[in-house]
């Protein structure tokens, strides 16, 4: 079967094709891989970036089998949605983030440069961000 992370690493994946399992955030959720756990509970891990961009630069991810943000949207329960949109915030909160400022990203599917499919909303923090897009 083709899944949504065939094309190799760094190149963007294809988020209308089926959850690979073989991703290296499912690796990391079964602790094939090590992380940096920043907050865990039974529905959410979160951990820092490998290649953090800023400071602070964590990324926020469901543990149920969801490609991206599309598929998280139709297909997870709405209790886990909830869950889900209130750690995120939780998790920020807890970093001191709120007074300051931060950004949440997600990026899904080619145009949005995903490379890991599973989905993960990255959470950037700990400096003045600048504008929301680089601008060329
Ligand atoms: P995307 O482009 O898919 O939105 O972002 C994927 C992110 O995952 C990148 O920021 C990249 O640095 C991060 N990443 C890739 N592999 C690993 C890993 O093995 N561990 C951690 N902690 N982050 C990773």
């Amino acid at each position: 079967m083709v899944h949504a992370n065939d094309k190799g690493p760094f190149m963007p994946i294809d988020a209308t094709l089926p959850y690979d399992p073989d991703n290296i955030f499912a690796k990391i959720l079964r602790g094939e891989i090590p992380n940096d756990t920043v907050y865990e509970d039974d529905h959410v891990l979160a951990f820092k970036d490998i290649n953090p961009q800023v400071p602070i630069h964590i990324l926020v991810i469901p543990k149920g089998a969801y490609v991206s943000w599309d598929d998280f949207a139709i297909t997870a329960p709405d209790s886990e949605i909830a869950h889900f949109v209130r750690k995120v915030g939780e998790i920020a909160r807890d970093l001191g983030l709120v007074e300051p400022g931060y950004r949440l990203l997600a990026n899904i599917g080619a145009h949005g440069h995903q490379e890991v499919p599973h989905l993960h909303v990255h959470l950037f923090g700990g400096k003045p961000l600048g504008p929301m897009l680089a601008r060329s």
